[in-house]
């Protein structure tokens, strides 16, 4: 047993425990799936892809009430008849949704999915057997896909169904979402339609689309066949390849299996493969509405034509597919090929021309080549069938008048933007305003006073109730720590943007955040839009409304330091997990009482989650924010790029000695030296109110009563936060004052000290080259001076690291081994450079301003650079073609 594995045993052991210490947890979600057991993750039949007798293996009869028996495994894509109780009466059918599709759901995998179908295609039973959705166990009781599914029963293949409202006009019949998972359903909806259609199709019931068929362009008098490199650069021949890993075998550095195919009917493209006599000799068989493909296996042993093949049967590892579609071929439908005929053809091991006889098929339209290679679990055993497409379009130079014009249906993600259209534009609308009152926050400052913080607190109070009503509990779009965790594993291995673009809200809300935390700091997300945030604060402020200020409290400062550690270990503990398991990861993020409070309602969970709520909630009538301070993992994530904000607030010299911002600071974010640490702050804005507030400000309050007592006038408060001289003078005593204070305590208005590094000096072109060469060389002179243990230790990992990425690069390591040693590499590389490199930059990546980092400040810095450097390494390597992810 490796490493790897013997984490992953860990981490479901982890799991395990959690279940298991929370009986009331699995009462709550117990929906039933197969043979009435949740269906999340259940385990199937290890045969279950390929046994002829599914019914033997799967409830049948749960998706088909009546039916007394069902024949064995038939057609392609499969399907069983069920039968009446004279076992002669055909009722309808069963498929398994995987034999035909395995269009996977939020988590990457499909949901697996029996459905019954009358002979009429209406939908008799569906039932989930297994899916690996945790936002459906934990965040979403399971039954709710029970109950999505079950609105199918009774309608009819034939319709046109859709998640979400009907339109009479378009003859659409909407089925209600389940919120908090659009995705899933949408994903579900594709499943069982297509599932359902291609049957339906297959047996008669839907009528074959019927296609028009192509005309091809003629082989002109004399001119020259194309040699195979020219077939493949036009896309006339195209590839599929499968990698052993694809299959869940070891890496041999040999594809599993390599097959190159095309369409032969085109005159050019025929003859070119065939030869003139060959192809001439092969259209004369065909009929005016058939088309032949030749398949040729250059690489792999696997044979394409399917081990288990016998005459009379099927070819079960290749298929046709167009626009929903799918071709299959009996042995008849084969004919032997023998050689290419084109310049340059590779040579194979395996060949075959194969004849799509449907009228339904045309040549002229996009179709695509299915490899079906058998997929087996390495831990369980467990084969799937997994496919493996590659597009094909016969190049418009082969047809008359070129490709035909296609309308394509609106992708899903699409159609749930043009659905809610409205709703996005206002959410969208809303995510701008906030932005731009922040961005106005100078002159709303200005306007209030620490007695009056209206100007400021009436845009804050009435986002906080819009943030909180309408997009926490109706639109249910609170943000969650598992999204980060989907983005941070979709960087590092395959970002598909429909994932992330199937939930609109969600989606805008992360532009917004992504956007606000490297120009503001994540404090404008959770000070002033985060839904729970904002409950937390409001019962904060009512109860210290209503009396209860007294009992109000802040812990001590030193206590508060330690304390706000714990939410950036929760997080790092959260990302490691995920490594290993997603699915554990998300169950963890249950720490989060968002599901709870937002997407679940307290009133349908079981008593722990809704007991951690209310724990909340009670301690924030006595302590702001207390769950953000302490243990959100995502105030946390937030936290870390916040160091890089590009505007940060304003300090003034006296506000080093100055305790009044501190004081009044409820998260707690401003130190002894009057220092603001913009990873914690929330922007309340309250010490930007007091920053010009000739009142509350003591060395502003101090000027104006001289001024006063001197006759002055009393002028404006400048950028700097004094009174602006009222002649511009040299010996303004403010300005002395301040200067006097800078030069015995630090300077407030950065994090931390400022610093020169060697690498501030340069200019010019100079300056990007050296800037290149910082964030990629972790060391200098003095990163050799401290321990002796750390510089060996430092060596080894950075020669282990380049090793690991150079195995990366030859296609011999895994994924998983490379984030492993690239993680040791950033915790080392934060130590040596905390030694050596000790500053960040701060403020816009362009600037030229460094200071002193600490530890936090490292971390975020080595963290976010190296997440980069490593999603681009790995994509650099998957688009060569080195490493395969997932
Ligand atoms: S720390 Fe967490 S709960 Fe608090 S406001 Fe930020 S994201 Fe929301
Ligand atoms: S008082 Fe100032 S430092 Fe503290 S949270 Fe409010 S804006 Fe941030």
């Amino acid at each position: 047993m490796n490493w790897l594995s013997i984490a992953r045993r860990l981490a479901v052991a982890v799991g395990l425990a959690v279940a298991v210490s929370s009986p009331a947890l699995a009462s709550t979600n117990s929906g039933t799936g197969a043979g009435g057991s949740q269906a999340y993750e259940a385990e199937l039949p290890a045969d279950l892809a390929t046994a002829k007798d599914m019914c033997a293996l799967l409830p049948c009869k749960d998706v088909f009430p009546g039916a007394a028996s069902f024949s064995e495994r038939k057609g392609q894509p499969p399907y069983v008849e069920a039968y009446g109780a004279d076992g002669k009466t055909k009722l309808g059918y069963v498929m398994l949704s995987t034999d035909i599709t395995d269009t996977p759901a939020y988590s990457g995998k499909p949901v697996v999915t029996l459905i019954g179908m009358d002979n009429e295609g209406k939908f008799v039973g569906v039932k989930v057997l297994k899916h690996s959705e945790p936002i459906l166990l934990l965040g979403i009781p399971e039954s709710a896909l029970i109950n999505f599914n079950n609105q199918y029963i009774g309608k009819s293949v034939k319709d046109k169904i859709e998640v979400g409202s009907s339109h009479a006009d378009s003859e659409v019949i909407g089925v209600d979402a389940i919120s908090g998972a659009t995705v899933t359903v949408i994903a579900q909806n594709q499943v069982l339609m297509t599932s359902g259609a291609a049957i339906a199709k297959q047996v008669g019931i839907m009528e074959q689309t019927i296609r028009p068929q192509p005309q091809y362009v003629p082989l002109a008098e004399g001119a020259q066949l194309p040699d195979w490199n020219t077939l493949v650069k036009q896309e006339a021949v195209r590839r599929i390849v499968v990698q052993p890993q694809q299959v869940g075998l070891d890496k041999t550095g040999e594809p599993f299996i390599e097959l190159w195919f095309g369409s032969l009917n085109s005159p050019i493209v025929g003859q070119a493969v065939l030869g003139k006599s060959n192809w001439q000799n092969l259209m004369s068989q065909l009929k005016p509405e058939e088309t032949a493909i030749f398949v040729i296996r250059t690489a792999g042993k696997e044979s394409f034509k399917g081990s288990g093949f016998v005459r009379g049967g099927i070819y079960d590892r290749v298929q046709v597919r167009q626009d929903g579609d799918t071709f299959t071929f009996r042995d008849t439908d084969a004919l032997n090929l023998y050689s290419v005929a084109a310049k340059g053809a590779p040579t194979f091991t395996e060949a075959a021309i194969f004849m799509v006889r449907s009228k339904a098929f045309s040549d002229a339209y996009p179709w695509q080549l299915t490899f079906l290679g058998n997929k087996v679990d390495r831990e369980t055993g467990t084969r799937t069938f997994a496919n493996f497409d590659t597009a094909y379009w016969m190049p418009a130079q082969y047809l008359e008048g070129g490709h035909p014009k296609i309308i394509k249906p609106d992708p899903s993600w699409l159609k749930v933007w043009k659905s809610r259209a409205l709703e996005i534009s206002l959410f969208a609308l809303l995510l701008v305003a906030v932005t731009v009152v922040y961005a106005l926050r100078d002159p709303l400052t200005r306007r209030s006073t620490h007695k009056n913080k209206w100007p400021v607190n009436a845009f804050k109070y009435s986002f906080w109730m819009i943030f909180i009503v309408w997009v926490g509990f109706i639109m249910m779009a609170q943000p969650s720590i598992t999204q980060v965790l989907t983005w941070l594993h979709s960087l590092l291995f395959k970002w598909e943007w429909t994932l992330f673009l199937s939930d609109p809200f969600i989606f805008l809300f992360w532009v917004f955040i992504f956007i606000t935390i490297f120009v503001f700091g994540r404090g404008l997300f959770c000070g002033w839009t985060c839904p729970f945030g904002s409950i937390q604060e409001i019962i904060h402020k009512v109860a210290g409304a209503v009396g209860l200020k007294r009992f109000q409290f802040q812990l001590p400062q030193v206590w508060h330091d330690r304390l706000k550690w714990v939410k950036y270990a929760v997080f790092f503990g959260l990302v490691v997990v995920s490594l290993f398991s997603m699915g554990l990861a998300e169950k963890l993020s249950e720490v989060e009482p968002f599901k709870t409070t937002f997407l679940v309602g307290l009133t349908n969970r079981s008593w722990p989650y809704v007991t951690f709520v209310a724990v909340i909630f009670g301690i924030s009538i006595f302590i702001e924010r207390p769950y953000c301070k302490y243990v959100c993992p995502l105030g946390a994530s937030l936290a870390m790029p916040s160091t890089f904000r590009w505007f940060g607030l304003k300090r003034k010299a006296d506000c080093n000695s100055c305790k009044a911002c501190a004081k009044g600071c409820g998260a707690q974010a401003i130190d002894a030296d009057g220092r603001i640490d913009h990873r914690e702050c929330l922007h309340c804005l309250d010490c930007m109110i007091l920053y010009t507030d000739t009142s509350g400000c003591p060395p502003l309050a101090k000027e104006r009563k001289m001024r006063e007592r001197e006759g002055q006038p009393l002028t404006a408060i400048g950028k700097n936060g004094y009174f602006i001289p009222i002649v511009p003078i040299k010996d303004d005593r403010q300005l002395q004052h301040a200067a006097a204070l800078l030069a015995k305590k630090p300077d407030p208005r950065l994090p931390t000290d400022v610093a020169v590094p060697p690498v501030a000096e340069a200019r010019g072109i100079k300056r990007l080259w050296v800037e290149i060469v910082d964030h990629l060389w972790p060391f200098n002179r003095d990163s050799w001076k401290g321990s002796r243990i750390l510089t060996a230790v430092g060596i080894a990992l950075a020669l282990a690291a380049s090793l690991v990425w150079v195995l990366a690069a030859q296609g011999s390591a895994s994924p998983i081994m490379v984030i492993g040693w690239w993680f040791g590499w950033s915790v080392f590389e934060v130590l040596i450079r905390l030694q050596g490199k000790r500053y960040v930059k701060d403020g816009p990546w362009w600037g030229t301003v460094y200071r002193r980092a600490n530890v936090m400040d490292m971390l975020a810095y080595v963290g976010f650079k190296n997440l980069l450097i490593g999603a681009a390494l790995f994509w650099a390597l998957q688009a060569a073609g080195l490493m395969t992810m997932g």
